[in-house]
């Protein structure tokens, strides 16, 4: 079991303030920054853990035990009656 809370979270890099992870991209980094690196890292690990997210709940559902409703009306049908 997992839960996580609503996240919000900022960051930006002191030499490059107007770095932006998700509209420059990795090839807008200059001189190879650490800070902004980090920046990116972080943005591509969200984004990856959003997408993650959105296809490993269908399969949990999945999972989910039989809607006690349809179980109860396949009693009123005993196989052995
Ligand atoms: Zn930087």
């Amino acid at each position: 079991m997992l839960k996580i809370g609503t996240v919000k979270w900022q960051g930006k890099c002191a030499k490059h303030p107007k770095f932006s992870p998700s509209s420059d991209g990795p090839q807008a980094i200059r001189g190879e920054c650490q800070r902004c690196q980090d920046l990116m890292t972080i943005y591509e690990n969200h984004q990856r853990t959003l997408r993650l997210m959105r296809t490993f709940t269908p399969l949990a559902r999945k999972k989910k035990t039989p809607d006690p409703i349809t179980a109860r009306q396949q009693n009123l049908f005993p196989s052995n009656a």
